[in-house]
């Protein structure tokens, strides 16, 4: 018998993140003919056509309340629109605001989460899902125990829907927030000028390390992404050198992120940022060192000074791409 799911989409300055979609993807696998909700949760957001990512009904809480996340006002929402639905799953982003409204949620409701999935597989209808432990040294397997759940989705690893386009139903759902639901509000968001393409959704990234030697040693790398329309990460090595700011981190203290093509620039490899990149497709890493570990994990690996090997790249690059 088909299932609900719940998808509570990933809005970032006022419009739906990729992971969304991806989250759509899975939701309709998990239902198995059910209905595929999705809640829609913030301020005059820009909502797609939400059918032909293969949702059922669209849950649309349209507040002021809800303009920046807080996790009492957004626990209220979901809460709401729990009860509504009903669903056997709920699925949230792996992202900074899934990470953690999810356990809010999960507590609240008493259950069971199962976190950061990269993977689903089934077994007749029983799914099974993959998910990082040892800090991404190693993946495990983890069927639920029990439903509802709830789970929360890596970005950039599962596919979107690709089934017929659904005519998706929208409910619109007015709330009222009272001051417990408001014990967080948020006055003003200041955003740090990193600019660029934002590094978890990324497709490729070019990363610096300790070995860009300074905040200007950024620049080549710079001009490289801009080439190749990608974001610009970093080791903390270069973080805690001042090279760069520290919304650039990529590993186990930074961000995760799953490029296509992931270009390691002046990194040895240390496990703790490899914790946070080793899942991208290609990996290729530009080092003077034939000895640095990041090579063990690199599918293409350049011995050489990045300061020579990165502008070559770039010209090369121009010729086809720009
Ligand atoms: P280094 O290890 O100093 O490597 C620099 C590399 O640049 C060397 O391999 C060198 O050969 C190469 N190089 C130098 N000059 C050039 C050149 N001109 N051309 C080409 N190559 C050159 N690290 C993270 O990255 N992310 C994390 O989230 C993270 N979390 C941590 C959490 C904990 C609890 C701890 C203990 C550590 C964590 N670290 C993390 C730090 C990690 O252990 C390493 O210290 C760090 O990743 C090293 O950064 P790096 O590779 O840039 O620097």
């Amino acid at each position: 018998m088909g299932k609900n799911i719940l998808v509570v989409a990933d809005v970032r300055h006022g419009a739906l993140r990729n992971v969304t979609k991806e989250m759509l993807g899975v939701a309709n696998q998990l239902a198995g003919g059910g209905s595929v909700h999705v809640a829609v949760l913030g301020h005059q957001v820009d909502v797609p056509d939400l059918g032909a990512a293969g949702a059922d009904e669209v849950w649309l809480v349209n507040d002021e309340h809800l303009a920046n996340y807080t996790p009492s006002a957004y626990r209220k929402a979901v809460l709401e629109i729990y009860q509504k639905v009903n669903p056997q799953v709920i699925l949230f982003a792996h992202s900074a605001v899934g990470k953690d409204l999810a356990p809010v949620v999960a507590m609240r409701l008493g259950l069971g989460q199962i976190s950061d999935v990269t993977d689903v597989q089934f077994e007749g209808d029983k799914p099974l899902f993959t998910r990082p432990i040892y800090a991404g040294k190693a993946f495990t397997k983890v069927a639920p125990k029990g439903e509802p759940y709830v789970v929360t989705v890596r970005p950039n690893n599962l596919s979107p829907y690709d089934g017929a386009a659904k005519s998706a139903t929208t409910h619109d759902v007015s709330l009222s927030f009272e001051t417990p639901d408001l014990a967080t509000v948020v006055r003003e968001v200041v955003k740090k000028a990193t600019g660029g393409v934002d590094l978890t959704e990324a497709k490729i990234i070019v990363s610096g390390g300790r070995g860009v030697k300074s905040a200007d040693g950024f620049s080549p790398l710079k001009e490289l992404a801009d080439v190749l329309g990608a974001a610009v990460g970093a080791s903390r090595g270069a973080c805690d050198a001042g090279y760069c700011d520290y919304a650039l981190q990529i590993g186990q203290t930074g961000k995760v992120v799953t490029p296509d093509l992931y270009i390691a620039c002046g990194i040895s490899g240390a496990i703790q940022h490899l914790a946070g990149m080793s899942s991208s497709k290609v990996i290729v890493a530009i080092n003077k060192d034939p000895e640095a570990p990041i090579f063990q994990i690199a599918d293409y690996g350049i011995v050489g000074d990045l300061f020579e090997v990165v502008p070559l790249l770039t010209e090369e690059f121009k010729k086809v791409l720009v």
